[in-house]
Parts: C-alpha cells; structure tokens; sequence
C-alpha cells in the first residue's frame, strides 16, 4: 500500500476525550476513529489486524470443532422473556420497532443459539456439537473509557457447544482451554495471560476466565507463581489463596478479561425445553457451554501490551503489514524494492510521499509494522544497501536488496 493514496491519515495531536492509551494511539496513527463513546470505525489498518485476530481464533476453533454461522443483532422481545433475561440483563440494549414490538440489540447469543439448536438436534447420537459466530455485540456499558477494551458496540467470538451429558462437556471445556491458550500465544499475549478462576453463578462453582495483565486493566487478579493461574478478585471472600495449591502469596495484578469460558449446564436449554433422545430413548435436557472472546478487546489489549514511548510495536501474526519501506527521496530503487517485495507476496506499506525523514521515522514507529526498510541516499552509497531495523530491536544493519528480499521470505 502506497501512503500516498491511503485513506487516513496520522495525527499529530493526542484525542482530548480519550483517557486509555490504546484509544489514543490508534486513533492517532490511523487504526480506528472516534464515533462515541464506545463506538468506533475500524479504519483500513485497523481492520487489517482485527481480521488478522479474526482468523487466528476461527482457525483455532475450526480445530476444535466449531462450525462457523452468523446469528442475527437484532432480537425479537420475545426470545429474552423465554429465559427471563428480558428483565435481568442489565446491559441489553433495547428498542420498539414500527410494528409496535420491542426488540433488544443482541448482547450475548443463547437466547438465538438454543432455539436454534433445538430446531436441529433430536437425538444423543448427534451430540457433541458445536456452532460459533465472530459477529457485533451491543451493551449499554455504563463506562467505555477503556477505548477498544470497553465498546458499546464491540466485536465477539462466541462459541456454543451442546452436550449429552456433563462430563462430555468437562471434556470439551478442557478442549476449549487449551484452544484459548493457542489463541492468546498466536496473539503475542501468551506470557500475561492467565487462566483465571472467577465465579461460576449458579450453575457452577467456577467459570474461567483469561486475563491479560496490562496496568489498563479494569480487573485485579492474584497470580500463583508456582500454578500459572490466578483468581479474581470479585470471587474472593476473605483471604486469597490458590484454587490449586492453597498458597497465600500472590501476585496482585490489574488485567483486561479478554476471554471467558462458561459451563451453562442446562440453564437455557431448561428454559426453552431443549432436550434430545437418549441411548434409553427417554429425554434428557441438553447440556451446555459457551466460550467468548472479544477481537475487538485482544486488538485493543495487544496495544497496551506492546507498545512504547514511540508507538504500537505490532507482533508479527497481527500486525497490518509486515514491512514499512520507508524512501527517503529514493523513489527509483524504492519502488523497485515494492514492486519486488509484493511479487514475493509480503505485505508492504510504501511511504512513498513527499515528507521529511523525521516524520516518516515518527510516523514509522508510531504504526509499528514489525520491519522497518529505509532506502536513502546514505544506505545506497554503502554498496547499494538498504537499512533494516526491527521495531522491537534498538540495532540496525545495512543489507542487500537480494539479502533483504532473502529476509523477509522466512
Ligand atoms: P466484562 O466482565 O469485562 O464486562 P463480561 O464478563 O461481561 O466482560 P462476556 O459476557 O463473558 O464478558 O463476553 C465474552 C468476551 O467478550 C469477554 O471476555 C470480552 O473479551 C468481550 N467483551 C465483553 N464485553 C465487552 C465490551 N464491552 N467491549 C469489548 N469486548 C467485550
Ligand atoms: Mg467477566
């Protein structure tokens, strides 16, 4: 992509009405844009690594099983009152449509999903089973100061898995854990996340739920060092201690839940008389999981994580491109080297405008593509060399075009 014909561009000025840093600095360098509070645009380079996260978490629950849908946002009242969370979902956005009715704006799917799966599964035979959907979640969210970590509108993964009996859904939540943790690795956000145990409701004594440390985080979490786990500090009564070895020395940590897995057991499909066939051929009411992850969230997360006093330093799998080619009054070789970088199949963003160094250097370190490739005057009187430096490294070096090319193919 040549900078020149982008479509946003950098700002100089730090949004007023933005306290968190990711919203700052991705407004800034040209990620997202600012309609509300909570509410955002995902520019062209932020949609670049929102679908890059995208598919990370599809291809891990592919793995697992999941077959891919789309549910609708809009949800009829109706669908709400059958499991009386018309009245007890504090956050549900809701609204009257021109037939009178009213109708929520979706902010979690069981109340689809299980009339769904009622319609298509009769029997045991056809469980386990599980459907998923990466779709717009609304919730009237009484802060969203987090910028993308706290939306009103904001993206999620959500993955339902339907089961004869509960311990085939112990077996699948440990499936899902595991698939997580991939998730969060793939993501580059594996070393601060932890398996975090936090109250289950009444279903269960425990939910899970994945949180990543980062000073932005609205959570506090207390670490065992020795387990790799943590609980939440919402489920705490008196006295901290590990739910597996029973330590008392912590860690106290502030972190953002960027996933959360959950054994409903058959609270929904109790309420909407979901039950199958069993192997004795009576009915048994269907148990139930389900297992989120907000895209929007872990996008906004990476940036707290990785990041310094100059800009977002991207990881490789989710950054919008791999290289930044930066010509400074270069043009001729430049656009040889982009030309021969796209051929190769690498995503290149070409500051190919007619600005000076400093800013491109600024502007460069604030995106944060992980390779940075600098064509000058200086680096060309060197042996016909271009600079290469990583955004996470201090050192550059001086290297070929063809040592360049051979680079960044790996
Ligand atoms: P929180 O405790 O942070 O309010 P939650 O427990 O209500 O979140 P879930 O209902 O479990 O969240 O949603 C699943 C996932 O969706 C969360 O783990 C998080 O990653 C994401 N998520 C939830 N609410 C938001 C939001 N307002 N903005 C962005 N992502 C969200
Ligand atoms: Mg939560």
């Amino acid at each position: 992509m040549r900078q020149s014909k982008f479509f946003t561009k950098v700002s100089r000025d730090i949004p007023k009405d933005e306290e968190s840093y990711n919203a700052q600095v991705l407004i800034r360098a040209g990620f997202v844009d600012k309609v509300g509070a909570g509410i955002y645009t995902l520019l062209p380079l932020g949609l670049r690594v929102l679908q890059k996260i995208n598919q990370i978490i599809r291809e891990e629950m592919v793995a697992i099983g999941g077959q891919e849908l789309q549910m609708p946002a809009l949800h009829p009242k109706e669908v709400w009152q059958a499991t009386g969370r018309w009245e007890g979902f504090d956050a549900l956005f809701k609204l009257k449509g021109s037939d009178n009715r009213e109708y929520a704006l979706g902010a979690t799917h069981e109340e689809v999903v299980t009339p769904l799966a009622k319609r298509h599964v009769f029997s045991y035979k056809e469980l386990p089973t599980q459907v998923f959907q990466i779709q717009t979640k609304f919730r009237n969210e009484k802060r969203a100061k987090a910028g993308l970590i706290r939306g009103r509108e904001f993206l999620m993964k959500d993955l339902y898995s339907f089961h004869a009996d509960e311990a085939d859904l112990n077996k699948y939540y440990k499936t899902a854990q595991k698939a997580y943790f991939k998730i969060f690795e793939r993501c580059g956000l594996l070393d601060v996340t932890y398996l975090t145990f936090a109250s289950g409701g009444a279903f269960s004594k425990f939910s899970h739920e994945f949180q990543t440390v980062t000073s932005a985080g609205e959570d506090t979490i207390y670490i065992c060092d020795d387990c790799q786990i943590a609980v939440n500090q919402e489920l705490i009564e008196e006295h901290p201690h590990c739910p597996n070895c029973e330590k008392t020395e912590l860690r106290q940590e502030k972190a953002v839940e960027v996933g959360n897995i959950f054994k409903l057991r058959t609270r929904f499909s109790d309420a909407v008389d979901f039950a199958v066939k069993t192997a004795e051929g009576d009915m048994k009411p269907v148990e139930m999981g389900c297992y989120g992850i907000g895209p929007t969230r872990v996008l906004g997360t990476i940036v707290e994580v990785h990041h310094d006093d100059r800009g977002i330093i991207w990881p490789e799998t989710v950054a919008p491109y791999q290289v930044h080619l930066l010509s400074l009054k270069q043009e001729k070789v430049a656009e040889e080297i982009y030309e021969a970088l796209l051929d190769r199949g690498v995503e290149v963003l070409y500051d190919d405008r007619d600005i000076s160094a400093g800013e491109k250097f600024a502007e460069a370190d604030l995106i944060g593509c992980p390779l940075r490739v600098v064509v000058s005057e200086k680096t060309l009187a060197q042996g016909n060399k271009v600079e290469v430096k990583k955004r996470n490294k201090q050192e550059s070096e001086l290297v070929t075009i063809s040592r360049l090319l051979e680079m960044v193919k790996k």
